[in-house]
């Protein structure tokens, strides 16, 4: 009777209180809000999990994730650590000993020589994006970023206010971004230039002599480089340089790395920034402390397993990707009107197909509700990705098969215009 006296008591505020008021059509957001992009593939997930919630045969190759299980090793370490009691908060940089292994990883695959006090470690490596620019870019600094390019970069750069300048990302220069056009960008408002090597969504890499070119033009200037290296072990045929190993370059080179491609960890939610100053460092945990106060404690000890344990299962998911690309690359060629280059890194490629004289997102739109094949209009990555699809190949090769001949059969359907695209 006591109990129930005492939480009638505990329940009366909540009786009494004026009911609250939601105003659902006309609430008001803050104005910066009006200034977020977003991830187009996330939209298209769910549009095509309704589809096969109405029973639909749905092939994804839309999501950006590798269709392989996280090795054993780093999961049977995460599940010891959770075993072994690391159920509390961290460091808001992250644990020494993660700090350690990256800052050695990144010291011997970029040549250059990192301190674990340069890293910080977010849940996932999207946080580095955001918080880089956050922590440098206000109203006026103009940011070079490429397009096709992450959408995150643009809608981040309006975000912290900034504005975003698109250097175009051209299939005549296998998608790689044009140097001088970038140099002919640059302005004295350039604060920071956004490289991002294996690129999504066109698989480009950029070569020796583009990273040198850049670095002869922007070494000892207020410029920042943000290097988004999350593909850097996943190329083919050539290794993924950074501007951070050009000679005098690191000191202006915030490096993004991170675990959730390499190593099938896209849901632990585990990525890393490498800072070229302590202070930079510093205000960047300082917004880790304002948000997520720290990252998993045992993901982190996962990261460590996964940096410093055995790597053959990469090794054979990239091999698996490779056979892929290659077979993914000939199917499509196969198609009339479509045109698709070899990507040299990334599990993404980015088919030509303006002879159907159609916007891609009309194509992407189509593709999905009459062939039941989910793919990305190359304008979720920006204007300059009109006339192209992005798919991802992270996925079996019976599915791939049977996707792109699914493509074939209703893009054959379609009338081809006389503009055909380049050919591979
Ligand atoms: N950068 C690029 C170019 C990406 O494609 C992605 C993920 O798709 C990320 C960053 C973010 O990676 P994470 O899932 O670790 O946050």
């Amino acid at each position: 009777m006591l109990a129930l006296i005492h939480l009638i008591y505990q329940a009366l505020p909540l009786l009494t209180m004026p009911r609250l008021q939601v105003k659902v059509e006309s609430m008001d957001f803050a104005e910066r809000m009006s200034r977020l992009g977003t991830e187009t593939a996330f939209e298209v997930l769910a549009r095509a999990k309704q589809l096969e919630s109405q029973g639909r045969r749905i092939v994804h190759m839309e999501i950006g994730e590798p269709d392989f299980k996280t090795p054993d090793h780093v999961v049977s370490t995460a599940i010891k650590a959770l075993e072994d009691g690391w159920h509390h908060y961290t460091p808001s940089a992250g644990i020494p000993a993660l700090r350690q292994a990256i800052a050695e990883h990144i010291s011997r695959t970029r040549r250059i020589r990192v301190a674990p006090d340069q890293v910080v470690v977010t849940p996932g490596a999207k946080p580095i994006i955001f918080f880089s620019l956050l922590a440098l870019i206000q109203k006026n600094d103009e940011v070079i970023y490429p397009n096709p390019g992450f959408p995150i970069y643009e809608s981040m750069i309006r975000f912290a206010g900034g504005t975003p300048v698109a250097a175009p990302l051209r299939e005549e220069l296998e998608f790689r971004m044009d140097v001088d056009e970038v140099i002919r960008l640059a302005t004295p408002r350039t604060r920071m230039i956004i490289l991002n090597s294996p690129n999504n969504p066109t698989g480009s890499v950029l070569d020796q002599h583009d990273l040198q070119k850049l670095a002869t033009a922007f070494r000892g200037k207020d410029v920042f480089f943000f290097s988004d290296e999350i593909y850097s072990q996943l190329t083919y045929d050539c290794e993924a340089l950074s501007i951070a190993s050009q000679a005098g370059m690191q000191a202006q080179t915030i490096i993004l790395d991170g675990f959730s491609k390499t190593y099938a960890m896209t849901g632990w939610r585990l990525g890393y920034g490498v800072f070229p100053s302590l202070e930079l460092a510093g205000q960047i945990t300082k917004l880790m402390v304002n948000s997520n106060s720290c990252t998993a404690a045992f993901t982190q000890l996962a990261g460590v397993a996964a940096l410093t344990g055995d790597h053959t299962p990469v090794r054979q998911m990239l091999a698996t990707f490779r056979t892929r690309r290659d077979r993914v690359v000939k199917l499509l060629n196969e198609i009339p009107g479509v045109s698709c280059r070899l990507p040299h890194g990334a599990f993404y490629v980015f088919p030509n197909v303006k002879s159907f004289s159609q916007k891609s997102a009309d194509l992407a739109t189509l593709l999905l509700n009459e062939a039941g094949v989910a793919v990305l209009s190359g304008t979720a990555f920006g204007r300059h990705g009109e006339g192209y699809l992005r798919l991802s190949y992270a996925t079996s090769m019976e599915l791939l098969e049977e996707g792109i001949s699914k493509m074939a059969e209703t893009l054959g359907k379609l009338e081809i215009g006389a503009t055909l695209g380049p050919q591979a």
